[in-house]
């Protein structure tokens, strides 16, 4: 019985930490499809018979894959370390996913979850910016429409295999 319900906890666990009161909706949003890794990376878009380049714009030497982009790549890495440096200085970059996801949920007296989840999806937000001019492809996704609980995401690439279920 737990361990039927887990997954769901868990998924509601994360989701907290995405809608909370203070949060900026559109940073939101793109937080909320990267936890899910729903963004349109290259590897994603190659993945659904895309015929384009998925090396990492920043870096140019690794498939862009939603944890390289936001956690691996150096161009990421360094902007991590100067957040790290106001908010967490002990902190060194996040190894995984879940790490960052841990980090938001902690609090301390210096860095309070609130700030830490605000500054985190104002990075990743940003980071994709950058990544779709570093593109020249604009793919800040839409929520266009409810089909039975689910969203229609359009992203801006003018593109049929964009619109996707999610
Ligand atoms: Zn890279």
């Amino acid at each position: 019985m737990w361990e039927a319900l887990r997954p769901r906890a868990q998924v509601k666990d994360w989701a907290r930490s995405v809608w909370f009161s203070g949060a900026i909706p559109r940073q939101a949003f793109i937080m909320w499809l990267a936890n899910l890794n729903r963004l349109p990376t290259k590897m994603r878009l190659a993945s659904w018979g895309l015929n384009i380049q998925t090396v990492c714009c920043f870096c140019n030497s690794h498939d862009e894959t939603r944890d390289h982009l936001f956690l691996e790549c150096s161009y990421s890495t360094a902007l991590w370390l100067r957040f790290f440096a106001r908010l967490d200085p002990n902190r060194t970059a996040f190894l995984s996913w879940e790490e960052l996801l841990s980090w938001i949920r902690f609090s301390t007296a210096s860095a309070p979850s609130t700030i830490r989840k605000l500054a985190t999806q104002s990075m990743i937000y940003n980071i994709w910016r950058q990544r779709n001019s570093a593109t020249g492809i604009s793919v800040m996704p839409l929520v266009r429409e409810d089909i039975g609980g689910n969203s229609l995401l359009l992203c801006n690439f003018g593109l049929d295999c964009c619109n996707l279920l999610i």
